[in-house]
């Protein structure tokens, strides 16, 4: 029985980030980028309005105010996306819409708030007698004022999005702003998933006798969908060699093999057997509960590894497993390299009991908060075989090997697997992880 930590170590080691592909932004939503993406032009590409008022050189407001407004002469518009030809003189301005960029000669917009063009259309006779468009201003402006400088942004020429970096949307937005259509990231990695046991049926076959469904290969694959790969589901392979073997051997086109069930010490415990004799088995057990009988290993294909992730049987003990072993194999093969979930104090509400045990004990509970502060409770009774507590479960409280109990009023680590229950946990992001 080997650590956690050693177990993920030895899992890491087997585990390499993919090749890239080519890719539209918006399909590489969480993918690494694996390119530096670098500017062609400033952004913004000139100076522009801030506002929607009026470009002017800003020492023609100066002395304005509500009652004393400067009068400037309108000699023109220009909206975004459009380009003024004219020079902005003393004493005049150009209407000028938020995003349009700031003619020459202006230095500074004054926003349509503090003026009025009104007062002139109201007097028409006055208006035509000047023969042009007047506005009063009514607030002194500054030079720069209301004015985005051109690269103020981005610069021509500098990285903007780094190789290695994971594409969210602000990063996505970023890459549009530059005009990248097609980028080369990370592939994601195809996770086959194989279920082993003669009792199991596929989900909508009729059910009959002992049998039950196998519930393991969905929630594995939509785990695997979450964590960023690409699940591929081989079906439901029998607990004899012969019929491992073959669906093995099938499923080795894939970046990583999870298998479920077998890896005890059953009669028809196979999993393992087939490991050990057409791959390389690496460990079979880990100090956790619920989890502990995992093998890990890799098999050989047209000069490939690949790794091996054999899971126990029971539905929760497969999903803990998965959260803490598959999670980052699918990270790290994608080019990541921070695996960490938040973890948190939380107060335990139950008491837990991890008597005589000499393995971690991840106990399902939900987390809320009041208050200020965290709180644990446990999901109910504890049995790996009870898939309908992880429904509740929002997190994992931990308890080491080497704490029997833990009371309740007792702080207890807890690892979130879901912070979106509606309240606001960002107070409680920490640095530690598991
Ligand atoms: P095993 O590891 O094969 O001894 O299986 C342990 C327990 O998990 C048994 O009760 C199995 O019936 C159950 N089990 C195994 N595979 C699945 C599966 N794919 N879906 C649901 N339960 C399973
Ligand atoms: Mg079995």
């Amino acid at each position: 029985m080997i650590s956690i930590g050693e177990a993920r170590a030895r899992i890491l080691c087997h585990c390499s980030p993919l090749d890239s592909e080519a890719k539209h932004p918006l399909e590489a939503l969480g993918q690494v980028l694996d390119e530096d993406l670098c500017a062609e032009f400033d952004i913004p590409p000139l100076a522009n309005s801030a506002m929607d008022g009026y470009a002017v050189r800003a020492a023609a407001t100066a002395g304005a105010r509500l009652d004393d407004a400067v009068v400037l002469r309108v000699i023109g518009e220009v909206a975004a996306g459009y380009v003024f030809d004219g020079v902005v003189g003393d004493g005049e301005a150009v209407r000028i819409m938020t995003g349009a960029p700031v003619p020459a000669g202006a230095d500074a917009v004054v926003p349509f708030e503090d003026t009025d063009e009104s007062l002139w259309q109201a007097r028409p006779k006055s208006r035509k007698a000047a023969g042009f468009v007047l506005v009063d201003v009514f607030r002194a402006v500054c030079p720069g004022a209301n004015v985005r400088l051109a690269g103020e942004d981005v610069r021509s020429g500098e990285t903007v999005v780094r190789r290695g970096t994971v594409l969210r949307p602000p990063e996505v937005g970023v890459i549009a702003s530059l005009g990248r259509a097609i980028l080369r990231v990370i592939r994601r990695p195809v996770v086959a998933i194989l279920s082993t046991g003669d009792e199991l049926l596929e989900p909508g076959q009729p059910r009959f006798g002992s049998r039950i469904y196998d519930s393991n290969a969905w929630g594995i694959a939509a785990m695997v969908t979450r964590f960023g790969g690409i699940p591929r589901l081989m079906g439901i392979a029998q607990d004899n060699v012969e019929a491992l073997t073959a669906a093995i051997h099938d499923s080795l086109d894939a970046d990583l093999l999870v298998t479920s069930a077998g890896v005890s010490r059953g009669d028809f415990d196979v999993v393992k057997d087939v490991l050990a004799r057409e791959g390389q088995i690496d460990f079979c057990s880990v100090a956790m509960k619920p989890g502990k009988p995992l093998a890990f290993g890799y098999f050989e294909k047209d000069g490939r590894r690949v790794p091996h992730i054999g899971l126990p049987g029971n539905p929760v003990s497969s999903m803990v497993a998965f959260e803490l072993f598959g999670r980052p194999a699918i990270l790290k093969m994608m080019g990541k390299t921070d695996f960490r979930r938040p973890v948190i104090r939380a107060i335990c509400e139950d008491r837990i009991s991890n008597c005589g045990d000499p393995r971690v004990f991840f106990a399902r509970c939900t987390v809320t908060e009041r208050d200020g502060r965290a709180y644990a409770r446990l999901t109910g009774a504890q049995g790996s075989g009870m898939l309908t507590s992880m429904i509740q479960a929002n997190a994992l409280a931990v308890v080491p090997a080497d704490v029997d109990v833990v009371e309740p009023g007792d702080e207890v680590n807890v690892l979130m697997l879901d912070w979106s229950r509606g309240e606001d946990w960002g107070s409680y992001a920490s640095d530690s992880c598991l």
